[in-house]
This record gives C-alpha cells, sequence and structure tokens, in this order.
C-alpha cells in the first residue's frame, strides 16, 4: 500500500533524537541497529495514526517497512496501524477507541 520511508539512522543517533525536545519524532524501529526517521525523507506513511484494531498491516521486508492493508478499507476511512511499542519504554495511553483497545500505545507482553 505504501512503504515507510526515511531517513536510516544508527542505534546511537536514534536515542539522540528520541531525546530532543520540541521535535515531532516520527521514529520507526527496524531492527536491533537501525531505525527510520520519517521526519526526513518520510513519504508521508509517518502521519498515520495508532489503532489497536488497526487496517494496516506492517511488514518488514528486506529492510523495507511496507504497510500492507489488513482487510478491506472503506472510502474516507482513515488509516490505522498499530505502532507495536515496546513494553520496556515509557507507556503511552491508548485512547483509540476499538473494541479491542489494550488501554496503551505498547504491547503489554
Ligand atoms: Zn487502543
Amino acid at each position: 500500500m505504501i512503504e515507510y520511508t526515511g531517513e536510516r539512522i544508527s542505534r546511537k543517533e536514534t536515542r539522540r533524537r528520541s531525546d530532543e525536545q520540541g521535535r515531532l519524532i516520527y521514529l520507526f524501529t527496524l531492527d536491533n541497529y537501525w531505525t527510520l526517521d520519517g521526519a526526513v525523507g518520510g513519504s508521508g506513511a509517518e502521519y498515520i495514526n495508532h489503532c489497536c484494531d488497526p487496517n494496516i498491516l506492517t511488514v518488514i521486508r528486506n529492510g523495507h517497512i511496507l504497510y500492507m492493508s489488513r482487510r478491506p478499507i472503506r472510502k474516507g476511512e482513515e488509516l490505522t496501524v498499530d505502532y507495536h511499542f515496546s513494553k520496556d519504554i515509557e507507556r503511552i495511553p491508548c485512547k483509540c477507541g476499538a473494541e479491542k483497545c489494550r488501554g496503551t500505545i505498547n504491547l503489554l507482553i
């Protein structure tokens, strides 16, 4: 559907950018080392909001992050994706309103 693009940055640079204040964060973890920063060269995929029951599925293939539709999407329906934030970082509350909402953007396990 759309590829999540952005500048490819190392673990150290990811930490540095995450700590920067007053900056919009569009970081997507690719693997144990690399992160894509959608704020630099993003395709637009970085603006898609989180939902616990999203209509988009994330597929990581050959170093690329691909957003695929999980189910038929109605015209005008908002595109959403599950951010799968680590359970080990600060917990961010979720108010997506989905029936299956887990109450946080982070993974529980
Ligand atoms: Zn939710």
